[in-house]
């Protein structure tokens, strides 16, 4: 029995990596998925190979007069939304010119992050739960990083508006059991996925597998995750089978979190 069944599930940055995984899971497991991006042709084309139980709709976290003009959309069609996935989100090195380390950072670059980052969850979260209180049971997931549980010296702005998502989430979610709302909350600590996002830094050719290598190496499990990892958290978490968890983080980085560098080595 598929696990989203009658479920609407609007997903947010999903032309490419973890939100390109989370909507062709979603999809394979019965969700109406609306796949939302500004990548429209990467974002169109996905919608075009899943298939009849999923679209494609334009809109830029960060605006939020395209949250108002999507939501518009969705109760036009749908009448409610069920499960939303907050996961659009830069680190700043490609989009800004930066620093982002916290002595000399560019607070123009800080403000683009944090709009995309944290703005974002916070316009859908606020759209999302006015969407979703004609649902029976729905369930917000914001996706948040490892980089919000810890200090990261060359990336200030991410690292912050991860942390902000982290506690935005359990705000939402006591927010909402307040209410009487049927509406949860959680979020999702990723650590090194393989995805596009990572192009950037790990270069091409032998130089790319050598970076690869050597970030897997300083993860307990000895290797980078993949994208479905962290969909898998996130249909944990957005189907009913997570009805009793809401305010929670579920890390999903291959053991990073669980210790320290500095721990004793095997001997
Ligand atoms: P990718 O960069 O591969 O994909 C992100 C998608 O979001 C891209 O399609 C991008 O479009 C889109 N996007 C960027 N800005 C906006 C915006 N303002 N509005 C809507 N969409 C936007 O990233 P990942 O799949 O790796 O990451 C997904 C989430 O997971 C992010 O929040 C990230 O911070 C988090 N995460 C990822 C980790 C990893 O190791 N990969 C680790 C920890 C957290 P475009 O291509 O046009 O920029």
């Amino acid at each position: 029995m598929p696990r989203l069944t009658n479920k609407v599930a609007l997903i947010t940055g999903a032309a490419r990596g973890i939100g390109q995984a989370t909507a062709e899971l979603f999809v394979q497991e019965g969700a109406e998925v609306i796949i939302t991006d500004i990548n429209d042709q990467q974002g169109a084309e996905l919608a075009g190979r899943l298939g009849h139980l999923a679209s494609y709709i334009h809109l830029d976290v960060s605006d939020e007069s395209h949250w108002q003009k999507v939501a518009q959309q969705i109760l036009d069609q749908f009448g409610r939304l069920d499960i939303l996935v907050n996961n659009a989100g830069i680190t700043g090195f490609l989009e800004t010119p930066g620093p982002h380390d916290p002595e000399h950072l560019d607070l123009d670059s800080w403000h683009k992050v944090h709009s995309t980052n944290l703005n974002g969850v916070t316009l859908g979260c606020k759209y999302g739960i006015s969407m979703m209180k004609s649902s029976t049971a729905a369930s917000i997931v914001n996706i948040s990083s490892r980089s919000g549980m810890v200090g990261i010296p060359g990336a200030a702005a991410y690292a912050s508006s991860k942390a902000a998502v982290r506690n935005h989430s359990k705000t939402v979610a006591l927010y909402c059991a307040q209410q009487g709302y049927p509406i949860r909350c959680n979020s999702i600590h990723p650590g090194a996925i393989l995805t596009p996002m990572w192009d950037a830094m790990l270069g091409d050719g032998e130089a790319r597998e050598n970076a690869i290598n050597a970030v897997a190496a300083d993860v307990p499990l000895q290797t980078m995750g993949e994208p479905l990892d962290v969909a898998y958290a996130a249909l944990y978490l957005a189907s009913d089978e997570s009805k009793y968890v809401t305010g929670t983080e579920l890390t999903i980085d291959g053991g990073i979190l669980a210790g320290s560098a500095a721990a004793p080595a095997k001997s």
